[in-house]
């Protein structure tokens, strides 16, 4: 599964920030998600879930901030959110498009007790 692997990516972060900050508890890790990404927030949150249980981290608040794909023209410089993985300018029709965000994945903040 997919989403596993990027928690468990995403846990090793959080342990190794917690031990160079010195912090015992985390009360909420936001995350910064982009949908080309193609992460199932419930399976991901799930995950996380499992992943955690029985170490520091459990109980911890997952918030998860979803990026719309947003797409360039590479003809009129149109900048526009991508709707159903359209990859096509609105105005111009164009299919060159370049992909300007929504494959954003990232720990936001870490709020520590
Ligand atoms: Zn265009």
């Amino acid at each position: 599964m997919h989403e596993m692997a990027l928690v468990s990516a995403t846990l090793k972060i959080l342990h190794a920030k917690m031990a160079e900050f010195n912090v015992k508890k985390v009360v909420q890790v936001t995350m910064t998600i982009g949908t080309m990404t193609n992460v199932e927030e419930m399976t991901f949150k799930a995950a996380f879930e499992v992943c955690t249980e029985g170490t520091a981290l459990e109980g911890v608040r997952l918030v998860i901030e979803r990026v719309p794909i947003r797409g360039k023209c590479a003809q009129c410089e149109l900048e526009f959110t991508v709707m159903n993985y359209r990859f096509q300018c609105p105005q111009c029709a164009q299919r060159n498009v370049e992909i300007i965000a929504g494959k954003e994945f990232y720990i936001k903040s870490i709020e520590a007790e």
